[in-house]
């Protein structure tokens, strides 16, 4: 009596199952473990990437500061500190939208997509 295949969380639910997040009934396949269909993730990490910008440009921010305050750079070396600068806004935005995701999927909101487009929320940096 080998068991061929492992049992999964698919298993529990039938073929097609409402996204927790859009609340439209979607194929399992489309679904992650959190019931949340492609569109969803693809929203969230859009979301999660403006965040991370502007993470980023926090940590810029305040990485600037303290290279300008701290450090003083003369003119001959503040080439090399731009470049700096920029990598440091570069991970911290990869690092914040990391972050923002991570605690999205950990909150796991419900139905948060199901809502109609809010007109009076810009996206930051657009
Ligand atoms: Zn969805």
């Amino acid at each position: 009596m080998a068991r061929e295949r492992r049992p999964s969380w698919r298993d529990r639910y039938p073929d097609e199952i409402t996204c927790v997040r859009c609340l439209e009934p979607r194929d399992q396949m489309e679904l992650d473990r959190l019931l949340w269909c492609v569109r969803c993730r693809a929203l969230a990490r859009n979301r999660a990437s403006w965040w991370g910008w502007l993470g980023g440009m926090l940590f810029g921010g305040v990485l600037a500061l303290y290279i300008w305050t701290v450090i003083r750079p003369t003119d001959l070396v503040i080439g090399g500190w731009i470049a700096t600068l920029v990598a440091g806004v570069w991970i911290g935005s990869k690092v914040a939208r990391e972050l923002v995701y991570g605690i999205m999927r950990f909150r796991n909101a419900k139905a948060i997509e199901a809502m109609p487009p809010d007109t009076a929320g810009e996206e930051p940096g657009a």
